[in-house]
């Protein structure tokens, strides 16, 4: 299938914390952006996001103000998404429901014209099941950009079971189009950086309570004893232990025995303690009388649950080795990828 590129006129439907920053990339003097929601606050809200992003990528140098002003002009926000038509390309990005993303999706098929490709930013619900609510699940695609975007360099590039691959590669090109590196999954849950970090961080965790280590000690050992920048823990408490236990859990349903964390992700939201977000989170556990053995078993539960994941990515076909590597590089900011790993799983 041939997909037209030099797509100028893209639409971003939601404007939120990934939807209004995915617009102000795409758009420029040569690419004209249509961005809707809901109703005009969420529209000034979303525009006032855009403009705080890349106000922040102009003080580091990457764009000038005058840049930042053309992007900025070339968004049209709206309520209708009517606006869409004559898109070529249109990414999703309203809330993690599968529910409200059909029925946005299905308003979508009925605007767009029969060649245009539209995408997904969803964190976790299948491509397959969402394709089915698009005009034509060949042309439906996974565009999983991280939080924030205009930060992050890493897109996934996520083929559902219908995805034509000639639209994966038209998708992979917007993405370098706007200086990101797009890695080919093969749908999966978790897909790739998720269905890795996830698992190395509930493990760490597991051996390091199960060990009674110090979680600031744990951390210690794995940041020393590999390429990962963060320790379990401390990434646990910056994304939110709720939101942890939600991937968890369901990443646990979907490939049972690889995601046991013995109950600890639950019993520390039973007692209200999310992370950062609420100020409280692993950093105020303490392990007990015992002390903990400081060469404990946290690093290598981390790296080799890290490695087992990868090796079952690559011999899945969810993904190649290389994609795999700069997965975890550009997305969970390691220093090697995990094929590096081999020799300790
Ligand atoms: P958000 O809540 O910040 O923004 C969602 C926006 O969608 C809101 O402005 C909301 O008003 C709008 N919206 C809701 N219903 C709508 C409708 N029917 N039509 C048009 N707009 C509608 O959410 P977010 O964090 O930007 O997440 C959006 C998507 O990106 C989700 O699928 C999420 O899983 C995914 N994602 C989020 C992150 C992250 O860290 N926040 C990272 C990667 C991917």
């Amino acid at each position: 299938m041939t997909v037209a590129n030099g797509w100028d006129h893209v639409g971003v439907v939601g404007a939120g914390l990934m939807g209004a920053e995915i617009a102000l990339l795409a758009a420029g003097p040569e690419r004209r952006v249509t961005l809707v929601d809901i109703d005009d606050g969420a529209l000034a809200r979303g525009i006032e996001h855009a403009r705080r992003a890349g106000a922040r990528l102009v003080e580091r140098g990457r764009w000038t103000d005058a840049e930042l002003a053309a992007r900025l002009e070339a968004i049209t926000p709206s309520t209708d998404v009517a606006e869409f038509a004559g898109c070529a390309l249109v990414v999703e990005a309203v809330p993690e429901r599968l529910d409200l993303k059909k029925g946005v999706l299905a308003n979508i098929a009925g605007v767009v014209g029969e060649g245009a490709v539209v995408a997904t930013n969803t964190s976790g619900l299948s491509i397959t099941e969402l394709a089915s609510a698009a005009a034509d699940p060949a042309r439906f695609v996974g565009l999983h950009f991280f939080n924030p975007a205009t930060a992050m360099r890493l897109v996934e590039v996520i083929l559902g079971e219908r995805t034509d691959a000639g639209v994966a590669e038209a998708a992979a090109a917007f993405a370098r189009d706007l200086e990101k590196t797009p890695i080919l999954v093969r749908e999966c849950p978790g897909f790739v950086v998720n269905r890795i970090l996830v698992r190395a961080v509930v493990a760490g965790i597991l051996a390091a309570h199960e060990g009674r280590v110090d979680p600031a000690q744990a951390d210690a050992d794995v940041v020393a004893a590999g390429p990962t920048p963060m320790g379990p823990h401390a990434l646990a408490d910056l994304v939110g232990i709720d939101t942890l236990e939600s991937v968890r859990s369901d990443l646990e349903r979907a490939y049972p025995g690889r995601y046991p964390d013995a109950g600890i992700l639950a019993q520390l939201l039973a007692a209200g303690r999310l992370g950062r977000k609420s100020g409280g989170g692993f950093f105020h556990e303490r392990p007990g009388e015992v002390p903990g053995d400081p060469a404990g078993a946290a690093a290598p539960a981390y790296y080799g649950a890290a490695a087992d994941e990868a090796r079952r990515i690559v011999e899945e076909e969810i993904a190649s080795t290389g994609d795999t590597d700069t997965g975890m590089m550009l997305g969970a900011g390691w220093s090697a990828g995990p094929s590096s790993l081999k020799e300790q799983a």
